[in-house]
């Protein structure tokens, strides 16, 4: 899982990309809060730790224009801010957690995993693309794609399958289910049509020749760490 750690204290930096690192998670990390913000905006994280008194940009800014983009990822509040009001005020702009500092680094491991654990199960991001599988939709940025009842199948496969190779058959299963089974051609003119509408969401469907079709980002250029 990748995961965004948004923290300036340098030595907890070390410490929790210790963790994460331990527990098999990507940590990929941003010191201040507009830096935090970018990369939230343009990269595809599982989950994101977030200290409130970052410079540049204060935590829970970062987390409302999260939110305001629609974008559902889970995110932990670590702030030495311990009075409730502050708490119930990260609460309400869509923090999932909040940990008071100090606190235990076994106890943010233990939180980490359940966040991870509930995130997992209803959404996928992939580049700027938001899938979510409770309702069927995709999100782009903050957009909900408008898509045709046989490209959400196609589409949705490819999403299950990030990163793979998905066959032709398969897709061509998918756009046939409770129908004639759809020819090949037919999968290629969906997967036309979703190149274009995936366009916007950094994403792009490669044709693996012979084989079928691979989901994958369009590596960012200059925004890696
Ligand atoms: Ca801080």
């Amino acid at each position: 899982m990748r995961v965004l750690l948004a923290e300036d204290d340098a030595t907890l930096q070390r410490g929790l990309v210790q963790v994460l690192t331990d527990a098999g998670h990507q940590a990929v990390v941003a010191g201040d809060g507009i830096r935090a913000d970018l990369l939230l905006a343009t990269d595809p994280f599982d989950l994101v730790v977030l200290d409130l008194g970052l410079p540049q940009m204060d935590g829970l800014v970062v987390l409302e224009r999260l939110r305001r983009r629609r974008q559902a990822l889970p995110v932990l509040i670590l702030s030495a801010r311990d009075r409730t009001e502050d708490r119930v005020r990260g609460l309400d702009c869509g923090a999932d957690d909040y940990m008071t500092k100090p606190f235990e680094l076994s106890e943010f491991e233990a939180r980490v995993r359940a966040l991870l654990r509930r995130g997992q199960s209803s959404i996928v991001r992939l580049g700027r693309l938001a899938w979510f599988w409770d309702r069927r939709e995709a999100v782009v940025g903050e957009t909900p794609l408008a898509l045709s009842r046989h490209e959400l199948n196609v589409l949705e496969a490819l999403v299950q399958n990030p990163g793979r190779v998905v066959s032709k058959e398969t897709l061509a299963h998918r756009l046939g289910e409770g129908e004639d089974v759809a020819g090949d051609n037919l999968v290629e003119v969906y997967i036309h049509r979703l190149r274009r509408k995936l366009d916007e969401a950094s994403l792009e469907i490669r044709t693996v020749r012979g084989l079928g079709y691979r989901l994958q980002t369009v590596e960012a250029t200059g925004q890696h760490d």
